[in-house]
């Protein structure tokens, strides 16, 4: 996950662990997870999640601890390759054939390691990705009560660089596909799991580089990455899953005023500080068309049913067809909510100017914007001109390596489907036999995650951890990173369970 959490709205508003909005389960959700028995008669099977054996979760901890003490920063300390190097060798020594484990990437420190269990017998569905990043943020001993890349567990608490995102799940996911090849699991469809490099940042991206140079590789039905979603705690009781179903397009870009500059003591009309400044005025009154698709149309649908008074009849109002605009602008106050409504540009950093006595020769601003899915970033650069509305400034597209180019991808995020069966219901009801009772519910992310490139590569990507964690205990990037012990279990659980419901059973002859 490259950014962090919306501030919490208040009052009955909950907002999720990691980014997204929690809402309260679609009904036909809930319809679904009680009609699972093909061809059963009972309408609410019990569904049993099995406990991990205390070998099980040895070898669990042992990975865990093993992927937090490999530095995987993208620094000079740091290597993805280690860490993939280290499961690599686990998969191999617990018998996966070697070209079912597969060490491969761009840069010799930023190896991604995909590894499949095959369908016994002739593959009845396309695979299951499971995609898993490697790398973590930086982590300064100096500002930590631990040393981050040792794996300590206190007080009921991993402490460590990763334990929240996302070495729990790499090391979970990793565990689940040992457990299942040792138990002899016959799939009827290929699992994979791509443990990748360089989402957090740097410039060999492993899931994208993956999707665009072998695809055959990781092509699969959709995809299931823990970088986000999960069930949120309220002081031990767990509230609500969030399952991110589609999420917006990070892009930056460079706006820069330029001007022959000169000596202070002989100001000019024209002045390069002043034309920036004037058109990031404008940005800051400028507010992005309201729109919704069919994840935010589904929560706000939700939550209307919670809210009381002005807001649930503001959401109402937005809901209708037209949206009452003036409705959508009272909601838009609230910043969880604005994004979660429309694109969002903001000028995030600025510099100008060269001595305290000259006229400044360049002024220039990153803005940083999240795309609303449906839209191009060269699509919003356009209108980034259109709201300057002054052609002396020029307003170039920055990549995430930080490569700058005079116009933006063309690609969008595609507009979300609607969440598919075959993903909610197992999903849904492995999380209710763990979590009896709570809610799960598609959410758009507003932050951005490994998944836009199998969103814009057509590959449905679901994002969910099956992570519990407190709402105010959020400490992916930050410092005394930690995870109760008793969720990495529970996760443990319910992806050895998930993978099963996904893979299903390959008929036998
Ligand atoms: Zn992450």
């Amino acid at each position: 996950m490259r950014v962090n959490s919306v501030p919490g709205a208040g009052g009955s508003i909950s907002i999720a662990l990691i980014l997204c909005l929690s809402v309260f389960a679609l009904a036909s959700m809930a319809q679904a997870a009680s009609v699972s028995h093909p061809g059963g008669t009972d309408p609410s099977p019990e569904i049993q999640v099995v406990p991990a054996s205390h070998a099980d979760r040895a070898e669990a901890r042992d990975i865990f601890k093993q992927l937090i003490e490999i530095n995987t920063t993208d620094t000079p300390q740091g290597s993805v390759t280690a860490g993939s190097e280290a499961m690599e060798k686990r998969f191999l020594d617990a018998g996966f054939a070697r070209e079912d484990v597969l060490l491969l990437g761009p840069d010799a420190r930023k190896q991604n390691l995909v590894v499949r269990i095959r369908a016994a017998g002739p593959a009845t569905e396309k695979p299951v990705l499971f995609l898993c990043h490697m790398d973590v943020v930086e982590a300064l001993r100096s500002d930590w009560h631990t040393d981050p890349f040792e794996f300590v567990e206190k007080g009921g608490y991993f402490y460590g660089r990763g334990t929240q995102d996302m070495k729990d799940s790499d090391a979970a996911l990793v565990a689940t596909f040992l457990r299942l090849h040792r138990e002899g699991y016959k799939p009827k469809r290929d699992l994979i799991l791509a443990l990748t490099a360089d989402e957090e940042g740097g410039k060999f991206n492993g899931a994208a580089w993956l999707v665009q140079h072998h695809r055959d590789l990781v092509d699969a039905a959709f995809v299931i990455n823990p970088d986000s979603g999960g069930v949120e705690l309220d002081h031990g009781r767990a509230v609500v899953a969030d399952v991110e179903a589609t999420e917006k397009v990070y892009a930056d870009y460079q706006v820069t005023a330029t001007n022959p500059g000169g000596h202070s003591s002989r100001p000019r009309p024209d002045n390069a500080i002043y034309e920036l400044t004037t058109a990031l005025n404008k940005l800051a009154v400028y507010t992005f068309p309201f729109e919704l698709n069919e994840i935010t149309r589904t929560y706000f649908q939700s939550l209307a049913a919670q809210e009381t008074g002005q807001t649930a009849d503001d959401i109402r109002a937005i809901l209708a067809t037209p949206p009452d605009p003036a409705a959508a602008a009272r909601l838009s106050v609230e910043p969880s909510f604005n994004s979660n409504f429309r694109t969002t540009c903001v000028a995030t950093r600025l510099s100008a100017g060269h001595a305290n006595n000259a006229l400044a020769q360049t002024a220039q601003a990153n803005v940083n914007c999240r795309i609303f899915p449906g839209h191009s970033p060269e699509e919003i650069r356009q209108q980034l001109i259109g709201v300057f509305g002054d052609n002396r400034l020029t307003v170039k597209y920055v990549s995430d390596a930080g490569g700058i180019s005079d116009t933006a991808p063309e690609r969008k995020a595609m507009a979300p489907p609607a969440p598919i069966k075959e993903v909610f219901e197992p999903l849904t009801r492995l999380t209710q036999a763990i979590w009896p009772g709570i809610p799960v519910t598609p959410v758009m992310e507003n932050g951005a995650s490994d998944s836009i490139y199998f969103a814009q590569a057509g590959i449905p990507s679901y994002g969910y951890s099956a992570i519990a964690l407190e709402r105010d205990d959020d400490r992916a990037h930050g410092q005394d990173e930690r995870l109760p012990v008793d969720s990495y279990w529970k996760s443990l659980d319910f992806f050895y369970a998930f993978a099963k419901e996904l893979g299903g059973t390959a008929v036998q002859h």
